[in-house]
């Protein structure tokens, strides 16, 4: 029979796997028993769609058996089982695999890293045999399929027999070499031992054939009646290798933490260990077990249309839904996890599930949950907290934002912002505490970046005075801030905002006869302007800068920015107010003064000119960069341009 070639990237992992020196082979059992599992699951989820009937959970179990002489591991399962294009897709191709995802993801990674941090699925298979079949019986057709292969040359498909639907895997040992003993992976022992280290808490039997001995009866005595040595038997005997008991169902004490980043990293393919785990039991108005992970870094999609957050929610240790999306709010949607009620009816649909009164209570008891434990990590294991919140801060934010702010109480004292004081991460209750005495507002700054707000002329001022800043770099800050209003009783103020609240009376007063001094040359530049900005004042906030652009109304500058960054007809894009504030102190103020004095048309270019520093100050494109640069030109060499 013609044989079928492997897709190319599988046929290089395959390479990989048939030659790996990995001295980690035996993860191949741990591979081929959670898939078998995980049909396993999709078989019994299957039947109790269709109402449940006449399937025995009993009857799913999972079974090992060795033959020595033959050296032949077999693992049969009771599972979904494969249609033949099944069989192709999934064992001719990795392309759906996490593994691949991992390896897109990190080009540059060490391949052998691939097979040390992530389960490779299936094709562990190969680090161990040297022929591997797959017998299977696809609980949809009545057909079954037998698939084999000697590693990357490819595979064949034919027909074979198998009563039951299910799946049987062949796997033949590799020869043995002066280095590797493959023949131990036949051994009882070895096997009895690598189920219980990987597989312990799969929810069905894995089941063994072991070879016993006992005493032939009636041999430990003679004839008359007297002691004697007796014979011995051997026989063999099915015996469950696994406790069953899932690893969420057991005490925290009982699991190591290296056993809860495994079944992590199985379970949700990452390829890194979380940066915590949560494990909550309640017992009451909501009783449930659950164990839940926090990852140490965002999935690539994870702020994408494409991610679906959710749990996975078992009933009494049966898989009910893969992504249960009502389990978690949206703030918290980078929580991964497994949850487990008793509460909750098996063949429960979807519709029904969302108005299921329990799921609401283990909901909201979750959230306290994750709350808190984000909490705990913030106040005892900040640098961890700060990893975390580079990656999921800004779901955070989001969640204040489009809950119009309802969820502050519960999100706020999560925030992390990076000040002016400390260039590094402060939380809202520590600039609170920093606040001086006489400071009126939160003050906050929305940029590019820490380093470009630091440069930024209205911050001057409120800086020189000592007061902190909140630097908003995330394009979502601002309009949660707008949405949170005021923090611990502070409102929160943009250093754009017309009112700081920092000039004393004096100095308002000084301003605003200078302001009346001036007014003839202020609505001359406005004017000259031509309709790009809506005033031309004097500004308070400046020391060294000479001029600096701010906007009246709700809609800030970078606001403006991040708007009109979205997908949006042209018509509706929102402008900004805008507002041009000259530094009065300024000798360049002086200098206007003069030329509006002396040349008209001249004060006019100067207009232009400060008012595209003060664009090009604030990062805004600059409206017309050919009549900037001739404008500047003129004043170097008068007249020439
Ligand atoms: P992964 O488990 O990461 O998806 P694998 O290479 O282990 O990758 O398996 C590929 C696919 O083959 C699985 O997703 C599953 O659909 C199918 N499969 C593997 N083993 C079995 C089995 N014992 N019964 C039914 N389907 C299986």
């Amino acid at each position: 029979m013609a044989k079928k070639q492997f897709k190319a990237e599988s046929k290089r992992l395959l390479e990989l796997m048939i030659n790996s020196i990995y001295t980690n082979r035996e993860i191949f059992l741990r591979e081929l028993i959670s898939n078998a599992s995980d049909a396993t699951d999709k078989r019994y989820y299957n039947a109790l769609q269709q109402g449940g009937s006449g399937l025995n959970r009993d009857e799913l179990f999972i079974e090992l058996t060795a033959e020595k002489e033959a050296r032949t591991l077999t693992l049969l399962d009771h599972g979904c089982g494969m249609t033949k294009e099944e069989l192709e897709q999934n064992l001719g191709t990795i392309a759906k695999s996490g593994s691949l995802d991992f390896k897109k993801n990190n080009e540059t990674a060490e391949d052998i890293d691939i097979i040390g941090q992530f389960g490779v699925g299936f094709y562990a298979a190969f680090m161990v045999a040297k022929h591997v079949e797959v017998i299977s019986h696809s609980m949809e057709t009545d057909e079954v399929w037998s698939w084999k292969s000697d590693g990357s040359d490819g595979y064949t498909v034919e027909k074979a027999e198998r009563a039951e639907c299910g799946t049987t895997i062949i796997l033949t040992m590799k020869d043995n070499t002066e280095q590797d003993n493959y023949d131990e992976f036949l051994e009882e022992y070895t096997l009895r031992n690598l189920v219980k280290k990987y597989s312990d808490y799969i929810r069905y039997p894995i089941r063994m054939p072991v070879t016993k001995s006992r005493m032939v009866e009636g041999t430990d005595k003679d004839a008359d009646g007297n002691d004697k040595t007796p014979e011995y038997e051997s026989y063999t005997e099915v015996e469950t290798l696994n406790s069953m008991v899932p690893i969420w169902k057991k005490r925290k004490g009982e699991v190591t933490e290296e056993e809860y980043f495994q079944f992590y990293k199985d379970k949700f393919y990452d390829f890194e260990n979380p940066l915590r785990v949560i494990t909550s039991s309640t017992e009451g108005l909501a009783t449930y077990n659950a164990l839940l992970f926090i990852p140490s870094h965002a999935p690539y999609d994870y702020y994408s249309r494409d991610f679906e957050k959710g749990l996975q929610l078992y009933s009494s240790g049966v898989l009910i839904m893969e992504k249960c999306a009502d389990l978690l709010p949206d703030y918290f949607s980078f929580v991964r996890g497994v949850v487990d009620s008793q509460d909750l009816s098996l063949n429960i649909s979807r519709e029904m599930l969302q108005q299921d009164r329990q799921l609401k209570r283990i909901e909201s008891s979750l959230e306290k949950k994750i709350k808190s434990e984000l909490e705990h990590m913030l106040k005892n294991e900040r640098e961890k907290y700060e990893t975390f919140f580079k990656e999921f801060g800004r779901q955070l934010k989001y969640g204040i934002y489009t809950s119009y702010g309802s969820t502050k109480e519960l999100l706020a004292d999560l925030l992390l912002y990076t000040t002016s004081a400390e260039k590094k991460f402060a939380t809202l209750a520590e600039y609170r505490t920093r606040m001086k005495e006489d400071q009126k507002y939160i003050y906050y700054a929305a940029g590019e970046s820490a380093a470009k707000l630091e440069m930024m002329p209205q911050n001057e001022r409120l800086r020189e005075m000592g007061y902190e800043i909140l630097y908003l770099t995330d394009d979502v800050d601002e309009f949660t801030l707008k949405m949170m209003r005021e923090y611990d009783g502070k409102e929160f103020r943009s250093t754009s905002d017309d009112d700081l609240g920092i000039e004393n009376e004096t100095e308002k007063e000084e301003i605003k006869q200078q302001a009346e001094d001036n007014k003839e040359l202020l609505d001359f530049l406005k004017e000259a302007l031509d309709g790009k900005v809506s005033a031309v004042v004097l500004s308070g906030r400046l020391k060294t800068y000479p001029v600096c652009l701010t906007a009246k109304g709700q809609i800030s500058l970078e606001m403006e920015k991040v708007l009109n960054s979205m997908p949006t007809p042209e018509q509706q894009k929102v402008k900004a107010e805008r507002v041009l504030e000259i530094n009065a102190q300024h000798p360049v103020f002086t200098a206007l003064q003069q030329k509006y004095a002396a040349d008209k048309e001249a004060a006019k270019q100067y207009a232009m000119i400060l008012y595209t520093q003060a664009l090009l100050i604030e990062g805004l494109p600059v409206e017309d960069p050919i009549a900037y640069t001739n404008a500047v030109c003129n004043l170097m060499a008068p007249g020439q341009a």
